[in-house]
């Protein structure tokens, strides 16, 4: 059949793939998406036609069907986009006990063969050759089954803050100084200016809780990050929060809560893509334990591992504290000198401060604490950390408007969404991912 507009018209698809059940047996339907797989068994032909919500069987019995619709099966090839007219037909021996008889198919696009990649994923190929064809792999069942846990996540976290009162907010995220000093930064050419991308909502989402008291953002934040590992991109999804009137422990509950019901969403609303994906979302308990940063020194000492106090923890000597503590745990009481500048030292013993972060197993998913509000301290923070007041003008002026007690955290979408999902790699939960090499597409 020619294909054109007034065709299609009459071309309305009536269902889905996975609408097509035993019940519609004899039922016309048409059906529009893209070939996945082609199997000629001689007399039988099958195509499996793929929608964005699965698949269904197509048979061509050859001897019953009309010479030119054999005709145009015969010349289908992968990924061609069609709309396919014809006859529901139950069928046990069917995948879901159901197929589809065409009565007339127009092709609406071919692909051009050979694809660089094989899309139900039989052949595996290498990260790269697939991120080169990115759409094409994105086609793939595992992967849909990813985009669709990440999707269900990013609802159950809007529903989670909506219910406890948070407001969401969009930071800008052309900025003209850096929140933490110039490092990892990425430049922007701004007219006559240099600008940069934000790093981090930080100082915006701090002074908000002066209009707001409970703000969110999800948003992009760059980071010109040199190291090349599989969970570190140079551009990624942000879950921020920052609350009024709140403390380190206030917001860690509001962590661990939050991941609580993730985890019991997903286990829900996404049981067919973690059968996909073979993984198992385990739902943790609240509270999560909390270590001070002495006993994980003198953990790793136990371990063999020496950390002096007042160092970062080395990502070896995390994976050891991983395997002593599986799944999620937070690292408490901090020394003030690795943390950064607007996180408050402890009033009795400032030479540890109320930061914390939020750990699964060795990666660290999420970082916070409480903020200082008072700004001669504040200044006198940035000055220990070589950063110039100045600088940050138009953020101290804010503490002058009243500032209350706050607290906050970051947690990385896409490190979340790697937990819920079992794959190793941060690209694979990413769309279109950027780092130190990867630029394209
Ligand atoms: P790391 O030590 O793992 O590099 P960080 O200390 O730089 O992380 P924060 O600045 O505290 O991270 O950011 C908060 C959260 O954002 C992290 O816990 C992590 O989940 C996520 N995150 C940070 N950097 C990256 C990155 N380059 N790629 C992906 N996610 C990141």
């Amino acid at each position: 059949m020619s294909m054109n507009l007034h065709a299609l018209q009459s071309w309305k698809r009536t269902h889905y793939t996975m609408e097509i059940n035993p019940e519609l047996d004899g039922k016309e339907v048409v059906l529009s998406g893209w070939i996945k797989e082609i199997r000629d068994l001689g007399g039988i032909k099958f195509l499996i036609l793929r929608d964005k919500e699965g698949t269904v069987q197509i048979t061509v019995p050859k001897d019953e069907t009309n010479e030119q619709i054999v005709k145009m099966a015969e010349d289908l090839q992968r990924q061609d986009c069609v709309s396919i007219r014809g006859i529901v037909r139950r069928m046990e021996k069917a995948p879901r006990g159901v197929e589809v008889i065409p009565k007339s198919i127009i092709v609406l696009n071919r692909a051009k063969q050979p694809l660089p990649l094989d899309i139900t994923g039989r052949t595996p190929a290498d990260i790269d050759v697939r991120l080169d064809a990115r759409i094409l792999d994105l086609v793939r069942e595992e992967n849909q089954a990813i985009f669709r846990i990440r999707h269900t996540a990013l609802e159950a976290i809007r529903e989670f803050f909506s219910k406890n009162g948070f407001i969401e907010i969009h930071t800008p995220k052309i900025i003209a100084t850096a929140t933490e000093g110039g490092a990892n930064l990425f430049p922007v050419a701004y007219f006559e200016r240099e600008a940069f991308l934000a790093q981090s909502p930080q100082l915006y989402k701090e002074q908000l809780v002066i209009d707001f008291e409970k703000v969110y953002e999800i948003g992009p934040t760059f980071r010109a990050e040199k190291s090349h590992t599989r969970r570190h991109l140079t551009e990624f999804i942000s879950i921020d929060i920052e609350e009024a009137f709140a403390a380190a422990e206030d917001v860690m509950q509001v962590a661990e809560n939050l991941l609580q019901y993730v985890c019991k969403v997903v286990n829900e609303r996404c049981r067919r893509e973690l059968e996909i994906l073979k993984h198992k979302v385990e739902v943790p308990n609240v509270p999560f334990k909390r270590l001070t940063y002495d006993e994980v020194i003198s953990e790793l000492k136990d371990a063999g591992i020496k950390v002096s106090w007042g160092e970062d923890i080395p990502t070896e000597a995390y994976r050891t504290l991983g395997k002593m503590h599986p799944y999620f745990y937070f690292i408490v009481d901090w020394p003030t000198n690795i943390k950064p500048f607007y996180i408050k030292p402890k009033d009795d013993k400032p030479e540890i401060s109320e930061g914390f972060d939020l750990m699964w197993h060795w990666i660290e998913i999420a970082s916070g604490g409480t903020r200082i509000h008072n700004k001669e301290l504040l200044i006198k923070r940035m000055k220990e950390q070589n950063l110039n007041p100045e600088s940050f003008k138009y953020h101290l002026q804010v503490f002058d408007y009243g500032m209350p007690p706050h607290a906050g955290w970051a947690i990385g979408l896409e490190r979340l969404v790697m937990m819920l999902t079992g794959v190793r790699n941060i690209r694979e939960v990413v769309l279109f991912p950027r780092d130190r090499f990867r630029l394209v597409p």
